[in-house]
């Protein structure tokens, strides 16, 4: 009998694999693709020698993860690089404000009248960053934080909605940059917590940049399942599990899946009904015969570049999805450049170019020309660069990974409640009816991202049931 069987091998599967198996347990692991990665993976998806990223490309979460920080994954071939910039979001005007690793940089970018407000936002965190990430990704109850202090400052700033948080700066620049920000996890401006989504991106880019993996997303995957091999584990790739009797006997069985999925194979009945889902994207990968051709000189030497004329442009796309259930005629738009910092990932000269627009949940249209029209206004000539993109909408990122209900790339909506406490309004998220059965995907805290930390934090509750076990 194994001691854990782990289903999915996406970053939270490979860690909370890992992190059994680096305990002496013996682990394996099913996946129903064809390869490890989940959402961190990298495909040749247009032409011969362009390595594109289809879900995670740019890491900050990844870098600055307390869980990946403790494992040796660069002696498996893991290398982050980042750009001179870790990101820039451009204007109408050929200016752009910036998140760069020095915070006077950023601040300044920002305009006089809201430098100092900066400033003032960041430096009671910054210095206690580490601990702090640790303290907020473990929430809420996997271990007793270790600066309760700076963790409960954290939460009067973070609490809020980043509505509140924006109207502290003066002028536009920071405001578009914030609400872009906030962007990232597709929840509403005037969502609860959404202050700390636009503060913890912005003390990650000071701390150690939003990075992108050298060669691609995979090689995070790759380097998980890597130690996991030598740690003795098992994968077993192309196995979809559809019921608790496809897998082994074992004394833990944690789940990297949708809360949804995992209802049904262990046949837990309504436990799941009340979690919901979010708002899906529309995904290009392109394959540029140059770099995107940004007016701002800031957006050609950032890793990630944000798209939003305005706040209220901004506001205004994300309430069309999440309110309104249609597709925004000006999309926000998050953008990554990897080629910019790594070469591997293209032929010389040429260029991978990601970027996603967010969609209704299960919408069926083609959001492609209006991305592109919305990517001519800050880099005209853009369409003249493209020499094949590579589209996914919700229903084909759903049938790539069952973890994408209706195109949530998140696994879940980060609203209300839901953005600390997920699936379910408990203290222990990771457990569930069965007392051997546990869940560790980007359903449960601290949510969405490339960061493993939900592997790690159910691999926690499973080693102590499994102590106590004896
Ligand atoms: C387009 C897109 C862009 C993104 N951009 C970023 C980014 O830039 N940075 C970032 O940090 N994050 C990004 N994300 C989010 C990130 O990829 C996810 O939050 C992260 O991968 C979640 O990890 P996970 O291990 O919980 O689940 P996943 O990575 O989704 O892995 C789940 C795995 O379980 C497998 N599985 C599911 N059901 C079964 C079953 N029944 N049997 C066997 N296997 C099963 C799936 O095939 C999959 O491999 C993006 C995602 C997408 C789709």
């Amino acid at each position: 009998m194994l001691d854990a069987v782990v289903v999915g091998a996406g970053p939270n599967g490979l860690t909370a694999a890992v992190e059994l198996a680096r305990r002496g347990f013996s682990v394996a692991l099913f996946e129903a693709r064809d390869t490890v990665g989940g959402g961190a993976r990298t495909e040749e998806l247009t032409l011969p020698g362009f390595h594109h990223d289809p879900c995670s490309a740019a890491h900050p979460l990844g870098i600055n993860s307390p869980a990946f920080r403790a494992l040796p994954l660069e002696r498996y071939g893991l290398e982050w690089l980042n750009a001179d910039l870790p990101m820039a979001h451009p204007f109408l005007d050929g200016s752009a404000a910036v998140l760069s690793r020095s915070v006077a940089e950023t601040a300044a970018s920002f305009g006089p009248r809201d430098a100092g407000t900066y400033r003032r936002l960041v430096a009671p965190f910054l210095p206690k960053w580490d601990t702090l990430a640790r303290d907020f990704m473990s929430l809420p109850l996997t271990a007793l934080p270790r600066d309760p202090v700076t963790l409960a400052r954290f939460g009067l700033v973070g609490l809020p909605p980043s509505s509140r948080l924006i109207r502290r700066f003066r002028d536009e620049r920071a405001r578009t940059l914030f609400a872009g920000l906030v962007g990232h996890v597709m929840a509403p401006l005037s969502g609860f917590a959404t202050s700390a989504v636009g503060l913890v991106f912005a003390l990650a880019a000071h701390a150690r940049g939003w990075p992108v993996a050298r060669g691609g997303s995979q090689s995070i995957s790759d380097a998980l399942a890597a130690y996991l091999e030598d740690l003795g584990g098992s994968i077993h790739t192309d196995y979809e599990v559809k019921r608790l009797d496809d897998l082994p006997p074992a004394r833990a069985y944690v789940f990297d899946t949708s809360p949804t999925a995992l209802g049904r194979i262990a046949g837990f009945g309504n436990y799941y009904e009340g979690y919901r889902y979010g708002p899906g994207v529309f995904k290009i990968d392109y394959a540029l015969d140059g770099p995107v051709p940004w007016t701002a000189k800031e957006a050609r030497a950032a890793g990630t570049v944000q798209i939003g004329a305005d706040s209220a442009e901004i506001g205004t796309a994300l309430r069309a999805v999440s309110r309104e259930g249609r597709a925004p005629d000006r999309p926000f738009m998050i953008t990554v450049q990897p080629s910019v910092v790594d070469p591997t990932r293209a032929p010389a000269g040429k260029h991978v170019f990601w970027a996603y627009g967010h969609v209704p949940s299960g919408w069926t249209g083609d959001l492609t020309d209006a991305m592109e029209r919305q990517l001519e206004r800050f880099a005209p000539g853009f369409r003249d660069r493209v020499i094949a993109r590579a589209t996914a909408g919700p229903a084909e990122l759903a049938a790539r990974n069952a973890n994408y209900v209706g195109g949530d790339i998140a696994s879940g909506a980060v609203s209300g409640l839901q953005i600390l406490l997920r699936p379910k309004l408990t203290p222990f998220p990771y457990a569930t009816p069965h007392p051997a059965v546990f869940i560790c995907s980007s359903a449960t805290p601290p949510g969405p991202g490339v960061h493993g930390m939900s592997g790690h934090n159910a691999a926690k509750a499973v080693w102590r049931r499994l102590r106590q076990q004896g």
